[in-house]
């Protein structure tokens, strides 16, 4: 891109500032690119079907946060018939220091969580018995199969959103209770704070997460114990952040309606 190019793209008033200070990095995905300065600068595909891509991401995502209650009522459901307690919590690895060590406890267990989860997809994939990733990276798998159902998310999607997720979550988690750590010291609470900020993204990732799980509990009922397993520690993740960052949720993220 020519110098002058990009000095027509800053003095534009098409961008929203900083939106890209809070977004998950997902481009193709993004229902944004066109208020984003950042995509605009570096990626080539800011043509005349950009307005229809923001709009299909919007449609999708709105599609799976609209899954989630659904999701959780049926996992909670099945969670019941195997007799699995999904709000049991887990305990790390400090479980039952005492002292200031206690006070650290759920600082190492949101991350111990985030990386034990992330390791745990990883393995699951690599061992992908019923042939799940291999399954979604094939064109027009939806979740019912039927052209009118096209619109329902797919295995394909279900998966790209597992694995864009996993570990984005542990790495936003971490720079939220990093920055936690400074503002703390800093003592600026009448401004919104970058912890809240980033914890926000890694609750949306866990959301979302939980959602693509759901659409492949329904597919794979023989891999319903290990994909539990996984919306269990999942469910432990967003019961901890949410207390931990009781303000994240209502972070206004710059240009995103999920605020
Ligand atoms: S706001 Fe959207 S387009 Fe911009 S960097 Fe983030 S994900 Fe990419």
């Amino acid at each position: 891109m020519k110098k002058e190019d990009i000095v027509k793209l800053v003095e534009s008033d098409r961008f929203i500032p900083g939106i890209y200070n809070y977004c998950d990095r997902w481009c193709e995905r993004c229902p944004q690119t066109m208020r984003c300065l950042n995509y605009s600068m570096i990626d080539k595909h800011c043509g005349p079907d950009a307005e229809k891509y923001d709009l299909t991401n919007e449609i999708f995502w709105q599609k799976l946060a609209e899954m989630l209650k659904l999701t959780m009522e049926m996992v909670r459901d099945t969670a019941l018939e195997m007799g699995v307690d999904l709000d049991s919590m887990i305990d790390g690895p400090d479980a039952g220091a005492t002292g200031p060590e206690a006070g650290k406890n759920v600082v190492h267990l949101i991350v111990h969580l985030a990386k034990h989860y992330a390791d745990q997809i990883d393995v699951w994939f690599q061992r992908d018995p019923y042939g799940i990733e291999t399954q979604s990276t094939k064109p027009h798998l939806h979740v019912l199969g039927s052209a009118e159902q096209q619109d329902e998310v797919s295995v394909r999607d279900a998966v790209e959103v597992i694995r864009w997720y996993q570990h984005q979550i542990n790495v936003k988690l971490c720079r939220a209770l990093d920055s936690a750590g400074k503002e703390l010291d800093e003592s600026i609470e009448e401004f919104p704070i970058d912890a809240d900020g980033s914890a926000k993204v890694a609750l949306i990732g866990i959301d979302r997460s939980i959602s693509a799980w759901g659409v492949l509990l329904k597919l794979f009922p023989d891999s319903k114990a290990d994909i539990l397993e996984h919306i269990r520690l999942l469910q432990n993740l967003r019961t901890r952040v949410d207390s931990a960052f009781p303000k994240a949720r209502s972070f206004a993220r710059p240009g995103f309606v999920d605020n």
